[in-house]
């Protein structure tokens, strides 16, 4: 069978098209296998159900394009409009569990203080301009109670920590590396306050605006409902067959899928040990993020804090006094997504007065072609498993956003990051 494609990529998120795109940039044939129906894989741009008049975004949605250098390359190319979030006007948290308007009581301010000179100091260990798996951090790989222990916390300021890990993690954050936490702070220009303040722009119309003009601007062919199961090469080629039976064959491959999923992929010959020894397991990151018509809360409402849900954060406000908020949750409390009544209870713990009128979401952690949200990783497993996935295996390159080798790994910017750095890889597979 002869060799039809330079490059066959599989998946169809932010990663696997700037791949594709940059590939066919430079002249490249290349084509895109997605097992879902749509593309745009953890962003995901829809009307919140039955309301067809509002625009949500269920997965990745914030940016910042002074932060974001891959972001603002891409809005600046395709001209794609930015809309900024207004400040929040009043906050409420849940530490100690106690409701609070101010974090932490008076007598632990100087325990804030210190927890976030902690948090900032280990952050400027880290470049964030280099690839996290060649920075002598591996040391930083440890778990939040390790990495806050010396500093004896009061048990609000504690709260206040793991409630920020867990609204980002959507995991127990007892269980997690702080690694990420400390790279994002450093990708945050060092400023740990960057997790409440940093990411507060979005792009109009949603995430999946940027997409469509990248796909149709290069007029990339992507194959909708093309299940990969199987992924084999040889001296010459890549073969790629789906689940259906279909098949194709390349000179190289990008595999773009979550890291939950990639399992499920028969590699033939096998991964490298080290590749197969992290992949076998789960990942901690099972976030939720359910978006919900709201009323009777205050203007410009922000949440946060170890109640059922560990944040809210401020969608859109409306002329009739509604808003639109978007809760993040996770293992810590499972709630049911779709259930509008335990939604509402969850809110009501930041703000009693507050109705929920409905509520949207997509359960990422239920549905088979993530498995999770995205990747966190145990303590001790981070810096090793970004060094493994950045190995070719001879003509396949891995990317996405849960591999990406730099501080805005799990966001949009590391996806993009990585489809630029597989392309690279690509390209010198194919010039060899
Ligand atoms: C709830 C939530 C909130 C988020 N919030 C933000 C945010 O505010 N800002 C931000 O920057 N980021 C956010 N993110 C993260 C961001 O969405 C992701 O980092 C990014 O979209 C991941 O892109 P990716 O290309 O790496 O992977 P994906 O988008 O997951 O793409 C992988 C694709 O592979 C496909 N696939 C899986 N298995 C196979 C197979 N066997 N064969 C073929 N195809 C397969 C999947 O269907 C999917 O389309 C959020 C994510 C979630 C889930």
């Amino acid at each position: 069978m002869n060799a039809t494609y330079d490059a066959v990529v599989v998946g169809a998120g932010f990663a696997g098209i700037t791949a594709a795109r940059d590939l066919a940039d430079r002249g490249r044939s290349v084509v895109l296998l997605e097992a879902g129906t749509r593309i745009g894989g953890r962003t995901y741009t829809r009307p919140f159900t039955g309301r067809e008049d509002l625009t949500v975004d269920l997965g990745g949605s914030w940016v910042n394009r002074e932060l974001q250098p891959e972001i603002w390359r891409e809005i600046a190319r395709y001209g794609i409009p930015l809309t900024e979030d207004a400040m929040p006007t009043s906050a409420a948290f849940i530490t100690d569990g106690v409701l609070r308007s101010f974090p932490v009581p008076a007598g632990e301010i100087a325990d804030l203080e210190r927890v976030v000179g902690h948090l900032r100091d280990a952050s400027k260990r880290i470049a964030p301009s280099q690839r996290l798996s060649r920075q002598p951090i591996r040391d930083l790989d440890v778990s939040v109670d390790e990495f806050i222990a010396p500093l004896q916390l009061g048990p609000a300021t504690r709260d206040l920590v793991y409630a920020a890990l867990a609204w980002y993690a959507g995991a127990d954050p007892r269980n997690v590396s702080m690694l990420g936490f400390i790279a994002q702070t450093a990708g945050f220009g060092h400023s740990p306050y960057g997790f409440f303040g940093a990411l507060t722009e979005r792009i109009i119309g949603g995430a999946g605006t940027l997409l469509d003009r990248m796909v149709e601007q290069s007029r990339l062919e992507i194959r909708l409902d093309h299940y990969v199961a199987q992924i084999e090469q040889s001296q010459d080629g890549v073969t790629v067959r789906t689940r259906h039976g279909q098949c194709v064959r390349a000179h190289s491959c990008v595999v773009a899928v979550p890291t939950n999923v990639l399992r499920h992929i028969d590699f033939r010959p096998g991964l490298a040990g080290d590749k197969q020894r992290f992949l076998t397991e789960n990942h901690m990151g099972r976030a939720t993020k359910p978006s919900m018509l709201v009323r009777h809360v205050p203007a410009r409402p922000f949440a946060l804090g170890l109640g059922k849900l560990q944040a809210l954060c401020l969608g859109h406000e409306y002329p009739d006094g509604s808003c639109l908020l978007m809760g993040f949750g996770g293992e810590r409390t499972k709630l049911d997504l779709t259930d509008r009544e335990q939604i509402e209870a969850a809110v009501r713990e930041y703000y009693p007065e507050a109705e929920v009128l409905a509520v949207d979401a997509h359960d990422w952690n239920a549905d088979p072609l993530f498995d999770g949200t995205y990747r966190i990783d145990r303590p001790g497993q981070a810096y090793d498993f970004l060094r493994a996935m950045n190995e070719p295996e001879g003509r396949i390159v891995f990317a996405g956003t849960d591999l990406d080798d730099s501080v805005w790994r799990i966001w949009i910017e590391g996806a993009v990051h990585s489809g630029r750095h597989a392309a690279d890889g690509v390209s010198a597979i194919l010039a060899r």
